[in-house]
């Protein structure tokens, strides 16, 4: 099916929609990029993933050329022109198209910000990796110290994901002075004695919009939840991991390096918690 996108300020075909070869977005991954699932024809937490798209756009001085209620608009066009029902909406913002290649910002005045937004089909409330659990390796986390901000400079966490393919695993949990950060598009957590434990917000890692949303719907069902870092061995040592994500909610992580978490199935906790989550963004979905 041709889906119909958005570009600057246009629906387009998919394959009519264009980019100019000066992109700072392609020249220099001078971008930052956001995902909202869709279920049910619905937006999942829409008002969290705009928000911190308004923190990034910040981060990087870079300007916004849509409102918050013309992006809304624009997901929801996206979501009835191509029948959506489930799956996301990818959305990238870079630093615009100047005259030429150049290492210094262009002036906002006249090169204004490139905005895209498409849509993608995928199976999210029954994906076969909630029920089955995923595989991760460990990997060296060799990426930029600002991880906070959702930059598409996304080369090593797609170098992460073929190294774990590799290896015969699913994902790559990304460690830095002996300690997890997190996965490699997605927040890393473990499980021991009934605590979630989970490494705090800073540069280090992204404030998932989805971490904080299973992180206090387990407060609000009496989970106790730790905010701290953990290292390798104490994850393959823990009753229970797992990840969350838009894209994926929770999945359950089963085995670590080859070892397997816990009895090696998955656990309750995880389970428990992206029930919880599903039940919520159903409910609340716009
Ligand atoms: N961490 C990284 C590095 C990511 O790329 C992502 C999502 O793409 C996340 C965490 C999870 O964030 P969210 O729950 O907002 O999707």
């Amino acid at each position: 099916m041709t889906r119909t996108v958005y570009v600057n300020g246009e629906y387009l075909p998919e394959n009519e929609a264009k980019i100019s070869i000066f992109d700072r977005g392609f020249l220099m991954a001078d971008g930052v990029y956001e995902v909202t699932s869709v279920i049910g024809g619905k937006l999942v937490d829409f008002e969290g993933h705009s928000k911190r798209l308004e923190r990034s756009l910040a981060e990087l001085d870079m300007a916004n050329p849509v409102t918050m209620d013309e992006l809304l608009e624009i997901h929801r066009a996206l979501i009835a022109k191509n029948d959506l029902v489930e799956g996301g909406i990818y959305l990238q913002i870079t630093r615009g198209a100047p005259a030429d290649r150049d290492f210094a910002f262009p002036d906002p005045d006249t090169t204004p910000s490139s905005i895209v937004l498409f849509t993608q089909v995928k199976n999210l409330v029954n994906a076969p990796a909630a029920s089955k659990g995923i595989k991760v390796i460990s990997i060296d986390d060799l990426r930029w110290e600002r991880r906070d901000i959702k930059t598409v400079q996304l080369l090593y966490p797609s170098m992460g994901k073929m190294m774990a393919a590799k290896a015969g695993a699913d994902d790559a949990w990304m460690v830095q002075d002996g300690l997890v950060t997190e996965g490699t598009s997605n927040n890393a957590y473990i499980v021991k004695g009934g605590k979630i434990i989970t490494r705090k917000l800073s540069n280090d890692i992204l404030a998932g919009i989805t971490r904080a949303a299973v992180l206090r719907l387990a407060k609000e069902a009496q989970m106790v939840v730790e905010e701290r870092s953990f290292s390798i061995e104490e994850a393959q040592e823990a009753d229970e991991a797992f990840v969350t994500s838009a894209t994926t909610f929770v999945f359950p992580v089963v085995e670590i390096d080859g070892k397997a978490v816990g009895d090696g199935k998955v656990g309750s906790v995880a389970s428990r918690l992206r029930e919880i989550y599903i039940e919520e963004s159903l409910r609340k979905a716009i």
